[in-house]
Formats: structure tokens, sequence, C-alpha cells
């Protein structure tokens, strides 16, 4: 696919050079606090003085969330620009700039007022009321474009390379053989969906209760989970099972003996704020901090050196890599060239167009699948596959075929051992 220029402009962000304030009005700063335990701490300038709040859980991401903001001193206006970074290495440490730019007010109150956040990281309008002595309301007006804890979000997708592209401008990681999924984060409730847009939250109760795995009250995280065989290799056929699995009791069991893992590579939206308009490097800073080490969660790892890790993953026998350009954004739902897969296993898409009825001991289930690729709208068959599954694949795969209506033979060609049933 070829890329316009204005594409290519849009797709990538030059590293800024100083924080401009944006906006009109009077300056604000919302800073993420690792403290004794994490806040954000809103800053809002008024007669030469920064009025400060203490926001435990963020900033409220729709309107209807109410967050407690606890007033603290008025700070001096040095602490607007205060940027503490993270620590180096120490992630879930420091107090850094989480949004900054200016603000107005647009309504005056009896308990309190309404005001406009305008930056590059936040826009919106907010309520503030006091209820009692230091305690205050924060809430949100407006309806955000975007509901990144509701709404569903398509994945980035990624192309295919042959090899590892060179250049500093890449971040390489493992391609986990495992689940696409979006996990959301809002109150202690987490959710796992699909890149088909199912909700599969059931189906990994370990994934699901861990809400505490996160240093975040609202987030959204792109991420791939995968079953561990004992070498640390991710099973895929091990995570389709647990996919694939009915009934609590089976699940619960599952999740003792065959636990999964969800190794998460990106972050989209945290506790208020959209991140995909970041480039990746930064996002995965933000990523890092917003995960507990030693929790199902796990940060996909990225390292500089792309031929060391293809190698690594050959050696392995991996799928393969991922190369993520560092300045790219997060384009959900579209294919581009600032994510490459490079794959040392040759897989490849296929379709199942029918089956042969098992013989002996498969009898009870189908004895070859017949498989196409598509070019186009074209079926192009590729012959029949029989072998290489194991009996829970089988009898999962069967059950699907079972479930859809039988239809008319697809393609043109003849096929091996023409007696069969398509679906
Ligand atoms: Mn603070």
């Amino acid at each position: 696919m070829k890329l316009t220029k204005k594409n290519e402009t849009l797709k990538r962000l030059p590293e800024p050079a100083a924080r401009v304030i944006e906006g009109s009005g009077t300056s604000f700063v919302v800073h993420r606090h690792h403290a004794t335990n994490l806040h954000y701490d809103l800053r809002l300038e008024k007669d030469g003085v920064l009025k400060s709040w203490a926001v435990p859980r963020g900033l409220p991401p729709y309107p209807g969330v109410k967050r407690l903001a606890v007033q603290t001193e008025d700070h001096p206006m040095k602490y607007l620009t205060f940027d503490g970074a993270i620590p180096k290495g120490q992630y879930g440490a420091g107090k850094w700039i989480y949004a900054l730019g200016k603000y107005t007010v647009t309504k005056d109150k009896k308990d309190g007022f309404y005001f406009r956040l305008s930056s590059k990281e936040v826009n919106g309008e907010y309520r503030i009321y006091n209820i009692k002595a230091k305690e205050w309301l924060l809430e949100r007006v407006d309806t955000p474009q975007i509901n990144y804890v509701h709404d569903v979000i398509e994945p980035m997708l990624s192309s295919s390379a042959t090899k590892p592209p060179t250049g500093d401008n890449f971040l390489h990681e493992i391609k986990w053989d495992g689940i696409r999924a979006i996990i959301s984060l809002e109150d202690g409730q987490v959710r796992i969906r699909t890149r088909n847009h199912n909700d599969v939250t059931k189906q990994f109760p370990e994934l699901a209760k861990a809400d505490k795995a996160f240093r975040a009250t609202c987030g959204l995280f792109d991420a791939e989970i995968v079953c561990l065989d004992k070498s640390g290799k991710a099973d895929f056929k091990k995570v389709i099972h647990r996919l694939m699995s009915n009934g609590e009791t089976t699940i619960q069991k599952l999740s003792k003996t065959s636990p999964v893992y969800c190794y998460i590579f990106d972050c989209l939206y945290l506790d208020g704020r959209t991140l995909i308009n970041e480039p990746l490097v930064k996002r995965r800073e933000w990523m890092r901090d917003a995960i507990k080490p030693e929790t199902p969660y796990r940060v996909s790892e990225a390292v500089e050196d792309g031929e060391a890790l293809f190698e690594a993953a050959r050696e392995h026998q991996l799928e393969g890599i991922i190369s993520k350009e560092k300045d790219g954004r997060y384009l959900a739902g579209k294919r581009s060239d600032l994510w490459l897969k490079i794959k040392v296993r040759n897989t490849r898409e296929c379709y199942i167009l029918g089956y042969n009825p098992g013989k002996g001991n498969r009898s009870q289930v189908f004895g070859g699948l017949h498989i196409a690729e598509k070019e186009g709208a074209e079926f192009i068959y590729r012959g029949k596959v029989g072998t290489g599954f194991d009996d829970n694949l089988i009898k999962e795969i069967y059950k699907q075929l079972k479930s859809l209506k039988e239809i008319k033979k697809p393609i043109p060609d003849k096929v091996m051992d023409e007696k069969l049933v398509f679906g």
C-alpha cells in the first residue's frame, strides 16, 4: 500500500522541542504523582498561585462519574512546569506532567465552578464543587467524542515484512502467539474483548479478578493473551482451548491448571487522558508505569536490536517478531507500515470450505478439512488437512462445523475425496 505524503505526517510525530502551554486562558497542570498512594494533582492558576487539589482516582472519564478532589495548599507558580518524569527504571515513582495547558472558567456557582481544560492531552469541560471542608467533587460535563472505557476500539494492525527493519527508529518485540485482546479497566472492572469485539472476560477469571495489577483507575490496553509451556513459549492450542471452554466450573479449573498471561504492549487511554496521539515510546512509558510487576499482566518487552531478536525468535521457534516505529501514533483499526510483523514460521490464513466425515477412532468427528486461501473474493483450493490436531482441538472445530448451515460447494474445482459435506 502506498501512502500519501499527508498520511505520512499524520502517522508520525516529531519530538516536541519544549513543552508549549496550549490554549487560551489561564494555565493549568495535572500531575501524575506517585506518593504513598498514587494520585493526580489538579492545579489551576489564580491570582499568581496554583489552586491545588489531589484527585486519587484521576480525571473522570465521562459525565456521571464523580471523583473526590481534596483541596491542598496553594502551590507557587513554578510547579506549573515541574516535570519529575519517571526516575530511570523506577516505574511507579515520580511526579510527572500528565496534562499541561490553559483553562477557562465557564460558569461560576455558589459551591464551585465549571471550567474547560484545553491542552494537547486533555480537552473537556469539568465541574468542581465543594461538599465539606477540604472535600470537593470533580465531574466531567461534556461528553467526550470517544468513550475509551465503553466504546469498541479496533486494534491497530501490522503489515508483513520479510526481515527486520534496520535503523534506530524501531523497537522490536516478540510476536506472541495467542489471542489478541483489548483490555479495558474501569473502577476495578476488567473487560476483555477480542479483535472481533467478542467479550471473553468470563473465559479468563484469573485476568478478570486481577484489577489490582494496575496502577490506574481507568485504562485501555492492547495485548495478547497466551498460555505458556514449560520453556516459556506461547502454546497456541492451549490458549484456544481456554477460549473455547464452557461452564464456570471447567473454566475455573482450567484457570488453575492451564493459566493464561496477558502480555500488554500498548496503552491507548489512562485515567481520563487519551494516549493514541502520543509516540509509541511515550505510550510504552505510561503503559509500564500503569502495570504492577508479578501479576498475570506482563509488559511485552521491546528491544533496539531487531536482528538479534529475530535470530533468537528463530532459534526458539517462536512465531516471529513485531517491529514498531518509535514515533508512530496508535492507528486504531488501521494497517500501516508503522508496525511490521516478521514471521519465522510461515503461517498462512486459510478458510475451511468443508470436511470429510471421520472413520475409525475419528468416526464421531471430522476426518479431513478442505481448506482454501482467499484472493480477492475468490477461494483458491489448497487441499485437505487431517493431522496436527489434538483431541480437544478436533472436538472444538467439529462442534463449530456442526453448528454451521450446510451449503453447496463454494468452489468449482474438484476437491480431494469428493464426497463430503460443505459448511
Ligand atoms: Mn501530590
